[in-house]
């Protein structure tokens, strides 16, 4: 068990056992944040990002809730959320904070979870079995090998999945086949495939269900090389972008361009800039007319909701959303890969893409708001560099789809 626990890390164990084990802890941002909180809170002010730290059982819990509030018996923490709706996990972060708070001596009278579209209150003490009973797992398990891979959520982001890969088709485990749902696995049992090697034989054990893409992926993951699914045409170029939405605030704070090689952030501070830069990127789209090349559905909803939201816009995003082109969509539909998760860090990995930053969406959005509060420029470069090096990646996953045309004699066919 590590010597420090943020809720992070509690929500990492109980997603993945094996990246938590295996992850170091990250205690650098934390440190020099809590004694700023303990002297706002001692003058008795609401403070945005809190960091509170306490002993337990000789490690540390390390609490930063996005908000606390004075109340009059006390304190009222705030947590943002972007969910529709609210979540049962949402409970053990209450009773994280509300202790970890109380503990270091600012009782915490409710915490607050609320989002667009739900706001709810929750008595802390009531999840404290829970939690306390989750560290007691955490602590325990001291395994000499890393507990088992279990694809999740977090995989997108996970710096293991290479290993965790090799590992499941060590094992022939059909998860490892990208997107292969339970329904599908059993319908394979029934046809008496339990392991990526029987999928092998796929026509002559079940002709009836028979999936081509399936058995090409086993493939991809026996052979670890990509194998074309179905015949596509070279891309044409184009621009790549590539957005940073703020979850807390409701604003998209950076919109990464990757033009001829040339990237340019275009940076919100607050909302009242989004406007300015949303228009200034229509412009910009509707000169160049060529396709603007994305990965995952984020980018052209966004834009959609943006023109709602700035009608007068309408008729130039009506012009440009034609241009949108997922890569992510076009890869998972046309190419098979030896990886379980198509996540655009893992893709671009594979593809040969060295990261020099370690940030995810949630970790960006901290680095914004670290840099609102201290307007300590460290944070603002480590956030453009990471927004840049998702566009190099999205261009590069372009380049490698067109490589692999090439290489394919099938899609020269009609
Ligand atoms: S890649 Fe996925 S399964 Fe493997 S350690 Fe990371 S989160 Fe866990």
């Amino acid at each position: 068990m590590r010597a420090t626990i943020t809720f992070n890390d509690i929500e990492e164990y109980i997603s993945c056992p094996r990246k938590y084990f295996l992850q170091p802890p990250e205690e650098e941002l934390f440190k020099s944040f809590e004694q700023n909180t303990r002297n706002l809170l001692n003058l008795n002010f609401s403070v945005e990002n809190p960091v509170i730290s306490i002993n337990f059982h000789e490690k540390t819990l390390i609490s930063d809730p996005d908000l606390i509030i004075p109340d009059k018996n006390g304190w009222k923490i705030v947590l943002k959320k972007t969910a529709k709706n609210f979540k049962e996990k949402y409970l053990l972060e209450a009773a994280f904070h509300g202790y970890v708070f109380s503990n270091a001596g600012f009782p915490v009278t409710e915490v607050i979870v609320t989002s667009e579209f739900f706001t709810q209150k929750i008595d802390w003490k009531n999840s404290l079995p829970l939690l306390f009973s989750t560290l007691e797992q955490m602590a325990k398990i001291q395994p000499t090998e890393p507990p088992q891979p279990k694809p999740c959520e977090l995989c997108k982001n996970c710096q293991y999945v290479f290993d965790c890969t090799k590992d499941l088709i060590q094992k022939q485990d059909l998860l490892a086949i990208h997107g292969i749902s339970d329904k599908t696995k059993e319908k394979l049992a029934k046809c008496g495939i339990f392991s990526l090697s029987d999928l092998l034989n796929f026509k002559e054990k079940c002709s009836k269900h028979f999936d081509e893409k399936l058995v090409k992926k086993a493939l991809s993951l026996l052979q670890e090389k990509p194998i074309i699914l179905t015949p596509y045409k070279k891309l044409e170029p184009g621009v790549f972008v590539d957005i940073e939405f703020n979850s807390l605030k409701h604003f998209d704070f950076l919109f990464g361009i990757l033009q001829d090689d040339k990237y340019t952030p275009y940076l919100c501070k607050d909302e009242n800039e989004e406007k300015e830069v949303f228009k200034e990127l229509l412009d910009l789209f509707l000169k160049l007319n060529c396709p603007i090349y994305h990965y995952g559905p984020y980018e052209p909803k966004r834009f959609q909701q943006l023109a709602y939201k700035y009608k007068e816009f309408l008729p130039m995003y009506e012009r440009v959303k034609k241009n949108f082109f997922d890569l992510y969509q076009f890869l998972c539909k046309h190419v098979a890969l030896p990886l379980f998760t198509y996540s655009l860090k893992s893709v671009a990995r594979y593809f040969g893409f060295t990261a020099t930053t370690q940030l995810d969406s949630s970790k960006a959005n901290r680095y914004f708001q670290r840099w609102l509060l201290t307007k300590d420029d460290h944070y603002l470069s480590v956030l453009l560099k990471y927004n840049e090096e998702d566009l190099r990646s999205t261009k590069l996953v372009f380049e490698r789809l067109n490589f692999l045309v090439d290489q394919d004699v099938t899609s020269q066919q009609p």
